[in-house]
């Protein structure tokens, strides 16, 4: 039986984390529609890190995009959560990196808030580091590929409560971003926030 364990508010342009352990699920929910929710996870065995790889979840699964049933892979080749439910419209991105300091000095706006810093904020409040900043899932994220192979971020199309269920397969460390791309289409033009519904197994 699964049942509702907490609930966590992620604040528009901002960074939470989570701990969940093996055989819980998380409930990403984007409540007010159109936001993009930057994902990762981190796990440990024994004294070694690990963390949620795009590359090696595109190598391993053959894919650009998650699908419903498939697993997210770690830098080392282990699933870490896999794509229970997924209740949105959008392709779900695997392909770009968190949004940063130089994407916002680029466009004309030095120091606006990003998902890098955010997600570097949340690890650092969570006590964990990374030798690495890894490139995140960018759930409810509309960017495929183009026909003549350009990548063009598209606005969102995720529904107010669009969301995706996952299911931890390793003890982790879920970090989740709210996109703070409000310069661009990405987000709908407008940035919000992003809910996570931590759900667990009881026999
Ligand atoms: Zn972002």
């Amino acid at each position: 039986m699964i049942v509702f364990q907490s609930k966590i508010d992620i604040d528009p342009q901002s960074g939470g984390s989570v701990r969940l352990n093996k055989g819980d699920h998380v409930r990403v929910i984007d409540p007010e529609g159109q936001q993009v929710a930057d994902l990762c996870a981190i796990a440990w065995t024994g004294a070694t890190i690990d963390w949620l790889s795009t590359s090696q979840t595109r190598d391993i699964t053959e894919r650009l995009f998650p699908r419903l049933g498939e697993c997210f892979y770690s830098e080392r080749g282990h699933p870490l959560l896999t794509l229970v439910e997924d209740n949105s419209p959008c392709p779900h991105d695997m392909l770009f990196p968190a949004c940063n300091r130089g994407l916002y000095d680029r466009a004309g706006l030095p120091d606006h808030p990003n998902c890098r810093d955010n997600f570097l904020a949340a690890l650092q409040a969570a006590k964990v580091a990374l030798p690495i900043v890894p490139d995140p899932v960018n759930l409810f994220q509309c960017s495929e590929p183009q026909s003549d192979g350009r990548l063009e971020v598209a606005a969102s199309i995720n529904p107010a409560g669009g969301n995706v269920l996952l299911r931890a397969e390793e003890d982790l460390l879920l970090v989740v971003t709210a996109c703070s791309v409000d310069h661009h289409p990405t987000n709908g033009g407008r940035c919000t926030g992003i809910t996570l519904e931590i759900l667990s197994l009881h026999p």
